[in-house]
């Protein structure tokens, strides 16, 4: 057997746990699942259903934890789990899979499928069997800090540029500030709107925060690419850089993923609980709103709607705060078929978007959401992932489809009512 073999065997082996079992042990093979994910509905390939994807993990429970598996071994007719097997379901599972978790809410006999997936994806990446455009980001986030290869030079550089926009300090290393804030590589790459944004509203609120030079990336490259100790540590960089500070709140951004890896689970990743809260912006926003502390004022007359991103409202709960937030600033906003806990992903979450490979199948699968934008005939989207943004973006104009995709946290800093209004 061969080294890399033995070592993905050993990954699925530690992951099989009671649940996994039962979840292999419940499943019908109803096939259900598969029209609730969109690389399966947008391109009708059978490969693509959900339950096919954990694969390698159900052979492996059936040769060696199912009773008929043990008597076929005993037997020595079993069909054992090979290297070819792992490199077959490499592009299944990295390239075919968003980690949107839609599946997970169909299965009738409640199969976690996407977590199954997500330790299949784990056994892959410790493997060696991962796509190359993630192998490169995730060194670079281990070695430099930023899977973009972002430096505190580039961050300086943005922040002179808000400063100069704003007239407004941008915080840097304060000790005891209550607020960290993150950033993700898209919004320093792409969207130096959200740093701006933040200023503003933490201006307008007259809260004290701060960026930690030490960990301003919100960006996990180890969960995108199943890699838990990677993942850990990239977690342990912002719980140090948060700890140094002794803020008493990390603002997870408009980024899904980074969300999940630090509030749901970087305690798991690293064995331990914060000795801080974690929000995500959009949970901290309607905090600060219901509290009065934060008011709009202003209409957009635009037809808008919202993108939910799957990893903020699914796996997150995130669902009534971004309405809260629209509702007094807009009058002709309309929902998507199936927002909420029930959306469809963008199509490029779980690493999909930063994997070259993939961009042929992303843009396949991106036809259901603009199918759902479509259909509304909307002027804008709004929505609260940079990713989702970027992708949305892309999508979009790879259509021919010139329908803007705002961030919610900007709206909001432009409708940010006068400080003297009371
Ligand atoms: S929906 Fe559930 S029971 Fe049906 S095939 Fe998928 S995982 Fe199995
Ligand atoms: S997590 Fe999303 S993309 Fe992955 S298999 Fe499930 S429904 Fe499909």
């Amino acid at each position: 057997m061969s080294e890399r073999l033995e070592r993905g065997l050993g990954v699925l082996r530690a992951e099989m746990d009671k649940k996994v079992m039962s979840f292999f042990s419940s499943c019908v093979r109803c096939g259900v699942c598969a029209e609730s994910c969109l690389f399966y509905t947008e391109t009708n390939d059978p490969r693509y259903t959900p339950i096919y994807k954990t694969e390698p993990m159900r052979k492996l429970w059936m040769n060696e934890y199912s009773f008929w598996g043990k008597l076929k071994s005993a037997l020595g007719i079993s069909e054992s789990l090979t290297e070819a097997d792992l490199a077959d379901w490499e592009e299944l599972v990295y390239d075919g899979c968003s980690m949107c978790g839609r599946c997970s809410m169909v299965c009738p006999l409640g199969v976690d499928i996407s977590m199954v997936i997500f330790k299949v994806k784990h056994a892959l990446a410790v493997a060696g069997f991962s796509p190359e455009g993630l192998v490169g980001a995730t060194q670079r986030a281990v070695d430099i800090g930023s899977p973009m290869g972002i430096t505190m030079t580039t961050v300086n550089a943005m922040i002179k540029h808000v400063e100069e926009d704003t007239g407004l300090k941008i915080p840097m290393d304060v000790e005891g500030a209550e607020y960290m804030a993150l950033l993700s590589s898209n919004e320093i790459a792409l969207y130096p709107e959200y740093l701006e944004s933040l200023a503003k509203i933490f201006d307008h609120a007259g809260i004290s925060w701060t960026l930690s030079s030490d960990a301003f990336e919100a960006t996990n490259s180890g969960l995108q690419i199943g890699n838990k100790k990677i993942a850990g540590q990239l977690v342990q960089r912002v719980v140090d850089g948060a700890e140094k500070l002794k803020v008493k709140t990390v603002i997870s951004p408009e980024c899904g993923h980074a969300y999940t890896a630090l509030r749901w689970e970087g305690p798991n990743f690293i064995g331990k609980a914060y000795p801080f809260r974690v929000v995500h912006i959009l949970e901290l926003l309607d905090e600060l709103t219901t509290k009065g502390i934060l008011k709009t004022t202003g209409i957009e007359t635009d037809r808008l709607t919202f993108h939910d991103p799957c990893s903020i409202v699914r796996r997150g709960g995130i669902q009534s705060q971004p309405r809260n937030l629209l509702a007094p600033i807009t009058e002709n906003f309309v929902e998507m078929t199936d927002h909420g806990s029930m959306n469809w992903c963008c199509g490029g979450g779980g690493g999909v978007s930063s994997n070259e490979r993939a961009e042929a199948l992303k843009l396949t699968v991106f036809n259901r959401k603009k199918s759902q934008i479509e259909e509304l005939e909307v002027d804008a989207v709004v929505t609260a992932c940079s990713n989702c943004r970027m992708v949305m973006e892309d999508g979009l104009e790879s259509n021919e489809l010139d329908i803007p995709v705002l961030g919610l946290t900007e709206m909001i800093a432009e409708h940010l009512a006068p400080k003297t209004a009371g």
